[in-house]
């Protein structure tokens, strides 16, 4: 089994002009759409493959505000209210429930660290409980183990990946955006030094502002105009198991292995930022800005493969608008799952959950999780070409965010009053400061 994902319909005909074009179709660029067409903008939604067919699918689907970073958390909390506001008010389901998120600790260190956060979390009004051995044990009695402690987040969730961006996406058609799957964006044109259309493999959309959420994609794409984007992928793995494992807690977190309940019953399985690096050009060429992530990281991290080169997404290439481009030549970026991960994390997950013994192995995936230096995204108009939006460098926490990213881009993009505070997501920043505080994933 591969990851799956819903099937949206697009719409028949590609306009000849937008208020808006956005430029992928993940959980951002859908709930960028969703908010924009809600306001009763004209919205065209791009989509090189399927809508939701990299990242936003592909991944385990936690909404958290635990262990957020403090730039990220208020957009955090805001989307989990969001999420529950969507389902409120369309007749689709992404399978967002607040099932509280669990983390379980034998590690004085790690636990401090969480009690640390947990100060912080109250200090903001955001809720979060620490767990004593004892309670440890009972919230996380499915393990069989003992434990030091812990800490609980009864107001985070999960929602599901394989509907959620398609249920945005249909929720946006209903509200009169359009939406166009296998049309990729080639490029831009300006007149008088501002975005004037948006040319794609399908024809050009006239339009003044475009939003560029194309996950993997945005640094090379920003790179035909001269824009520097300092973006790095890591390719992480997961695994999923049968349904009918018994009890097991929804969402679990542990430095040995993280676990989610899936919609279907079955789980995701997975150990907790592991991936590899696969060496690209453009991995070389921003390695100085990514020291200190991979420095915080590296004990996690294994070098890849060629696959980065292969895909074509950290291409330093320029592209011509006349002819097929990287992204038509790689509709969805499906990159081959690590087999040492895997049976690593199968491993763990037996000696770890006796439950799961008998539940067989149904599928793995990989996804290519795209960076920023500090682990914030960049959201923000682009100075050097007006009416450019980039929204991209999710780094692992993007589908959770979605929901308040895409209601802060509609606004950016609207003039509506933000969300939340969007100067911490700029992407100015990348100029300035070359080594941000990196964020905890
Ligand atoms: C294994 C894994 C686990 C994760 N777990 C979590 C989690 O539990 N919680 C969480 O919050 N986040 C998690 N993430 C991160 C999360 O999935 C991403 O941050 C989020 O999905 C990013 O969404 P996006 O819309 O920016 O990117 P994507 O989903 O990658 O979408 C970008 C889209 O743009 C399209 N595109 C690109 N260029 C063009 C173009 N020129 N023209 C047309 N289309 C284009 C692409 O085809 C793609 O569909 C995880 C990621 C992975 C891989």
């Amino acid at each position: 089994m591969r990851a799956l994902l819903d099937t949206v319909e697009s719409s028949r005909e590609l306009p000849a002009s937008a208020d808006v074009v956005v430029i992928g179709g993940g959980i951002i660029g859908s709930f960028t759409a969703y908010y924009l067409a809600r306001r009763g903008l004209k919205v065209a939604l791009l989509e090189k493959g399927r809508i939701g067919g990299e990242q936003s699918s592909r991944n385990w689907g936690w909404c958290r505000q635990q262990n957020r970073d403090a730039r990220e958390l208020p957009m955090a909390t805001k989307s989990l209210d969001l999420w529950e506001q969507f389902a409120a008010d369309e007749q689709e389901q992404t399978g967002f429930r607040r099932c509280g998120l669990l983390y379980l600790s034998n590690d004085e260190a790690e636990l401090a660290g969480w009690a640390r956060w947990g100060e912080f979390a109250r200090s903001v009004n955001v809720r979060t409980q620490m767990l004593n051995a004892a309670e440890a044990a009972e919230h996380g009695k499915a393990t069989g183990k003992a434990w030091k402690g812990g800490v609980y987040s009864p107001t985070d969730g999960t929602a599901d990946p394989s509907r959620a961006a398609p249920a945005v996406a249909r929720a946006t058609m209903r509200r009169g955006g359009t939406v166009h799957q296998g049309c990729a964006v080639r490029g831009l044109e300006t007149e008088g030094g501002r975005l004037s259309a948006v040319i794609t493999e399908k024809g050009s959309i006239r339009t003044r502002v475009a939003v560029l959420a194309g996950g993997a994609w945005a640094s090379s794409f920003c790179r035909q105009y001269g824009i520097r984007f300092p973006q790095a992928t890591i390719r992480q793995t997961v695994m999923a198991v049968a349904p009918g494992a018994g009890e097991l807690p929804p969402a679990l977190h542990t430095s040995q292995i993280s676990i989610t309940r899936r919609s279907d019953g079955g789980y995701t399985l997975a150990v907790s930022g592991r991936g590899r690096v696969d060496p690209t050009a453009q991995l070389l060429r921003f390695s100085t800005q990514f020291l200190p992530m991979f420095m915080r990281r590296w004990r996690n991290l294994a070098p890849g493969t060629l696959e980065g080169l292969r895909s074509g997404h950290e291409s330093l290439s320029r592209w011509r608008l006349d002819q097929p481009t990287p992204m038509e030549r790689m509709r969805i970026l499906d990159p081959t799952p690590d087999t040492a991960a895997i049976r690593l994390t199968h491993q763990r997950a037996l000696a770890f959950m006796p439950a799961l013994k008998d539940r067989a192995v149904t599928g793995a995936w990989a996804g290519y999780v795209d960076s920023t230096p500090d682990g914030v995204p960049g959201i923000g108009e682009i100075a050097s070409l007006p009416g450019l939006v980039l929204a991209a460098g999710f780094s692992g926490h993007g589908f959770g965010i979605g929901p308040g990213a895409g209601h802060l881009i509609a606004d950016i993009v609207s003039g509506a009053a933000p969300l939340v505070d969007p100067r911490p997501y700029h992407p100015d920043r990348f100029k300035s400061s070359a080594w941000g505080q990196v964020a905890d994933f």
